[in-house]
């Protein structure tokens, strides 16, 4: 792919720079044509609005003068971020991991940086990447979902984000799926949040020690609560115990349900998959492609395809790197 539409001669590649915000990480890199020419990672200062936008700001410094030493000056900043975003505005509402809320992240950093910056989504990054470069390459319709700490999601059309009216569309972690189920972050009960992601199986567990249920898995959370994670539940199951193969089983089916109305409502020629939990999909698999063909109308299942994302954690920097393109062109 060209870095502009008509741009095709080695000397017409410009680069540019994608980045990543977390709640804990905020990571970049720098795309010239075709190639990764340099990455950057740093932990996020969560004190205040200003300690996040200085810390994107000297990740963005960086990677400018890493482009400008190679020849290949930086065109423009993409941000993917975790939060609502009104990507018009290139605003921050909100978001529920940093301390940002209306926040001009887009006019704040390109002052910061002198550089024309692109905001979306996190999930949504990820969607564009995995459609342009990754496992749904030729997909004309691509739903994406990232299952980690919560649940994202992102819709691309022909290449296209769908961001519906203000920016928040495909917010796939809070549709509900179990009425007056598990409390989710956003305040509603029985999200697929709530049920299906890292976030979900931890209270799980922390539910059955709740229940004094004895398995070594609680014992384990019991132990250390802060340093079990949906991860040790995954490394339970690879062992065969019963209670963490269960657990992920259950959340696969409550997963599975969710793709299967995401089939339905928007009929995709491909669902791609990433995010910290693929780590334990394997155990989830079998309940969530059950689920997703006992819930999809019949016409909207055969045509979809359901795959793994293939470029893991580099998906959200990428896809942040491609926005300035794509928003471009539109
Ligand atoms: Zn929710």
């Amino acid at each position: 792919m060209t870095a502009r539409g008509g741009r095709d001669k080695p000397e017409d590649i410009v680069a540019f720079i994608g980045i990543d915000v977390g709640g804990t990480k905020i990571a970049g890199l720098l795309r010239n044509g075709d190639s990764i020419e340099a990455r950057l990672r740093t932990s996020t200062n969560t004190r205040s609005s200003d300690t996040v936008l200085q810390d994107i700001s000297s990740v963005v410094r960086e990677l400018r003068s890493k482009a400008d030493a190679n020849g290949s000056p930086v065109e423009a900043v993409g941000v993917g971020i975790a939060g609502f975003i009104d990507q018009a505005e290139g605003v921050v509402t909100d978001s529920p991991n940093l301390p940002l809320k209306d926040f001009h992240l887009r006019e704040l950093l390109s002052r910061a940086c002198g550089l024309p910056v692109f905001v979306d989504n996190d999930a949504n990054a990820a969607a564009l990447a995995e459609a342009v470069l990754g496992a749904g390459k030729g997909a004309c319709c691509l739903v994406h979902l990232t299952l980690g700490t919560g649940i994202g999601g992102g819709v691309i059309l022909d290449g296209r984000i769908f961001r519906g009216s203000s920016g928040s569309a495909m917010e796939a972690g809070h549709m509900v799926i179990q009425e007056n189920g598990p409390l989710c972050t956003c305040g509603s009960r029985g999200c697929l949040e709530a049920l299906a992601s890292g976030v979900a199986i931890y209270n799980r567990v922390k539910e059955l020690s709740m229940s004094e249920v004895e398995a070594p898995l609680v014992d384990e959370y019991m132990r250390d609560p802060q340093g079990f994670s949906a991860e040790t539940v995954g490394r339970y199951a690879d062992a065969g115990d019963a209670t963490a193969l269960s657990i992920l089983e259950d959340a696969g089916r409550y997963l599975g349900i969710g793709i299967g109305n995401l089939v339905n409502l928007v009929n995709p020629d491909m669902v791609t998959l990433s995010g910290g939990l693929m780590s334990s999909f394997h155990h989830m698999e079998e309940k969530v492609m059950s689920a997703v063909e006992e819930i999809s109308i019949p016409v909207n299942y055969r045509r979809v395809r359901i795959r793994k994302g293939t470029l893991g954690e580099d998906a959200g920097q990428l896809g942040a790197a491609l926005l300035p393109t794509v928003d471009r062109e539109g």
